[in-house]
């Protein structure tokens, strides 16, 4: 057990249920947690830095500007925060009242999700488009593009999306709706690498805003996440994020990320502040994102393919389970997937409720559980893991 979690009495756990927020996210390679380190031993100027990164990040997403947050959700924060302000310091500054400026943000109702905090915390009310009876099994229809337009006014500040294989409507019809009214679209993209290519589809798309997790496939540091788009709209993004305690004389913001003269003055902190990133983050999701793009994701799916069929191979086959390996070229993870029969003799809940509170801890995939679905991710999988899991399930299901 590292020494490290050992002093502070916290036990290691196996992850098979992936780069999840709640089971610490993904592994970091040992390049970036040394680039991190790196980092630490020095001071830079944070704007500059979150300047030099976001150039990175535009070139690899196709956007105009680029910026480094702490996660997904504090993207959504900020870009929300950023299409309601505009580059107004006033206004940047009374946040998260939003008297007088425009304060709501429309999405699909097959799009909520608890995640929707994080755009509901800049002071704006979501307003819900649509009926998701696909759903429900009683229709088939989910909201359109044309009923987002129908949804558009005055106060509209921005468009959501929440981006996912099966998101309706699609978003180039999102984008040509809301863009005939002059409203920027925000894309939640935190899941959605790999493949690689999504880094740039989204932009590709249309959309203004896009957030992704540094945490997740990346395995950048698990409080990172990037944020790309507009030039304006990040401009606006650092203005509420970035620590403003300076006296404006003495301000240098990197020209290329903010354009100081165009402001009447400095904005104080903002509504982002709390969503603070070091410049270990920083450096660390750059190292990351780098290897990222360059492992393609043809060598990344066969590590992942191996580590699975390893991971078949250790469960060896079960009295009361059915393992299989589910490669699915339309999915960019390989997964294994455990499906319990009615002579297992437990529920998958039950079965779960022992893999979690057993020793070691063994953490797997649960949205098929309620039908006897366990799935098994690689990502988060360390040498020996395999054959801890295998030993678990033979325990419980031989
Ligand atoms: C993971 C996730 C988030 C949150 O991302 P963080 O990087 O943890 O902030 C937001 N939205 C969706 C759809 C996600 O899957």
């Amino acid at each position: 057990m590292a020494s490290i979690y050992e002093h502070m009495g916290v036990k290691i756990i196996v992850n098979a249920a992936g780069p999840v927020t709640r089971l610490s996210g993904a592994l970091m390679s040992e390049e970036v947690g040394a680039a991190m380190q790196e980092a630490s031993q020095y001071c830079v100027d944070i704007a500059e830095l979150q300047a030099k990164a976001g150039e990175q990040i535009a070139r690899w997403t196709g956007a105009e500007a680029g910026y480094v947050t702490s996660g997904a959700a504090a993207g959504l924060v900020l870009a929300t925060a950023a299409c309601v302000t505009g580059l107004d310091p006033g206004k940047m500054n009374r946040l998260p009242d939003t008297s007088g400026m425009k304060s709501e943000v429309i999405i699909a109702r097959s799009h909520r999700n608890f995640y929707d905090h994080a755009i509901r915390a800049v002071g704006v009310q979501l307003i819900e488009v649509g009926i998701s009876d696909r759903f429900s099994g009683a229709g088939v229809r989910d909201t359109e593009a044309w009923e987002i337009g129908d949804a558009i006014t005055d106060q509209t500040a921005a468009v959501a999306y929440v981006a996912n294989s099966r998101a309706r409507p699609p978003l180039s019809e999102v984008v040509a709706v809301a863009h005939k009214h002059g409203v920027p679209v925000v894309v939640d993209a935190a899941g959605q690498l790999p493949p690689v290519s999504h880094l740039k589809r989204f932009i590709e798309d249309g959309a203004d805003a896009v957030c992704f997790s540094g945490g997740k496939a990346i395995g950048g540091p698990q409080g990172s996440g990037i944020l790309a788009g507009r030039r304006d709209l990040i401009a606006s993004a650092a203005l509420q994020h970035l620590d403003q305690d300076v006296l404006f004389e003495l301000w240098y913001p990197p020209p290329s990320l903010i354009d100081k003269d165009a402001l009447p003055g400095g904005p104080q902190h903002g509504l982002g502040r709390p969503c603070k990133v070091g410049k270990e983050q920083i450096v660390g999701l750059m190292v990351a994102l780098k290897h990222f793009v360059e492992e393609s994701d043809d060598v990344r799916r066969d590590r992942w393919e191996n580590t699975v069929h390893e991971l078949a191979h250790a469960i060896g086959s079960l009295p009361g389970a059915e393992i299989g390996v589910q490669i699915d070229p339309g999915r960019p993870v390989p997964m294994l997937r455990l499906a319990l029969s009615e002579t297992a003799g437990m529920t998958g809940i039950e079965l779960v409720q022992q893999l979690i509170t057993g020793n070691p801890s063994i953490h797997v995939g649960t949205s098929q559980v309620y039908d006897g679905v366990l799935t098994f991710s690689p990502m988060c999988l360390r040498e020996g893991d395999a054959k801890k899991i295998g030993n678990r399930l033979q325990a419980l299901l031989s």
